[in-house]
């Protein structure tokens, strides 16, 4: 007898775990199956410094910040014990950097303050620049998110290597649902997603045991988190490079300390642990939230659409995929899950700038035509 459910979620990181509770929450019955457990892979490694996007204002920032806004709200009514609000300071790079950033401003959340160079100073903070606080923003312990988010959801360890349909259910192993998510992170290989191109890029975190009176978390190169409990996170993800997962090495950690002392008096950072993993993109850096089309049939159907014909898009029933959060996992997450939620429960359609559909046509245009 195959275990039914509502919906199957592949993969237990932010993403899965979202969509779970969100799924859950309107009374869904939801079964998680992640390969090596709950916030084994990116959201593990990752800082998960939930603060807002600056620039010039391009829709991803507008994306971005209202996701931010719903992340704060959902962390800090969901596990308020697990969202720490120590605001987060954007400080630029250097010169340049830091006339962009008067461009920026105009484009600004409401809720944010200039630092001067001397208020950073005396924060013991060793940038000479005009820097944005932003007092709402913070960091989530990533791992116990998804781990509190999943509390009441059946997680199961199990390593999912087909999907199959058998009259209308999905069959996974032993288990049946309507309806499948994939929320897989930079694994995509279940199905053939290419038009989503997702890929993976590589980043470091480190834990350093210090006693340096930091208050507050700042970005620049780096994410340097506040001091909680004799504890600060540093962490990036710009390793573009490694294709594939490698061991974790304290050597890569000391390199964030390194960049750190750009910063912060790092003299007495010791390192306590490191963490390393891969954060999933898209190819235009948004979400990819909601049905999957099935391409293959696409093709077939519709050769001339690699000529650049149109035509109407086929999805494959009930498949549905929440990925592609960059590197601000934690911040899409939340608004993202209750999108997919929205349109499994309800069928509502997602937001169109986070819906994968956007980047079929213009993918199949880029294919070969068959001689
Ligand atoms: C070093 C680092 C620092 C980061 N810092 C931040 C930050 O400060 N703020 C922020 O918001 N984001 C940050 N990120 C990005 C964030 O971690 C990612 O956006 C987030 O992890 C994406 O979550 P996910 O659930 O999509 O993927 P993942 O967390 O990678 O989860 C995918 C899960 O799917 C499972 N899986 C895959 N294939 C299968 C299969 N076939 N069967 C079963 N299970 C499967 C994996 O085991 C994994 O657990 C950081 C990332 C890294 C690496």
């Amino acid at each position: 007898m195959l275990q039914n459910y509502d919906t199957i979620i592949i993969g237990a990181g932010i993403a899965g775990a979202a969509i779970a509770h969100a799924l859950a929450k309107q009374h869904q019955k939801v079964l998680v199956l992640d390969k090596n457990g709950i916030a084994s892979g990116g959201s593990g490694a990752a800082g998960a410094f939930v603060s807002p996007k600056i620039g010039k204002g391009s829709p991803l920032q507008t994306l971005t910040n209202e996701a931010f806004l719903f992340a704060k709200d959902f962390y800090l009514s969901t596990c308020p014990e697990l969202f720490h609000q120590t605001g987060v300071i954007r400080i630029p790079k250097n010169e340049e950097d830091a006339k962009k950033f008067q461009d920026y401003e105009a484009f600004n959340l409401p809720k944010y303050e200039t630092y001067t160079p001397q208020i950073l100073h005396d924060l013991g903070i060793k940038a000479s620049f005009q820097s944005f606080y932003f007092p709402d923003a913070g960091d989530c312990d990533a791992p116990q998110v998804c781990t509190h988010l999943l509390k009441e959801i059946e997680v199961v360890n199990y390593a999912v290597n087909t999907i199959c349909k058998e009259d209308a259910f999905w069959v996974v192993g032993e288990y049946k649902a309507k309806n499948i998510v994939l929320a897989t992170g930079h694994e995509s290989n279940l199905l053939d997603l290419r038009y989503m191109g997702i890929r993976g890029t590589w980043g470091t975190r480190g834990d350093f045991g210090s006693r340096l009176d930091l208050r507050v978390s700042m970005h620049q190169s780096l994410s340097v988190g506040a001091n909680r409990d004799g504890v600060i996170k540093l962490g990036a993800t710009h390793e573009k490079m490694v294709k594939e997962m490698i061991p974790c090495s304290d050597e890569q950690a000391l390199g964030l300390k390194h960049k750190a002392s750009a910063l912060v008096d790092t003299s007495d950072f010791e390192l306590l642990q490191s963490y390393c993993g891969m954060r999933a993109g898209s190819k235009d850096y948004f979400p990819l939230v909601g049905r999957v089309i099935d391409t293959a049939y696409m093709l077939e159907q519709y050769p001339d659409i690699v000529r650049g014909a149109k035509a109407p898009l086929k999805h494959i029933e009930n498949l549905y995929i929440l990925n592609g959060l960059g590197g601000r996992g934690f911040v899409f997450a939340p608004l993202m899950a209750k999108w997919l939620a929205e349109l499994i429960v309800e069928g509502k359609a997602v937001d169109a700038r986070a819906d994968p559909d956007r980047l079929f046509l213009k993918w199949a245009r880029k294919l070969k035509p068959s001689a």
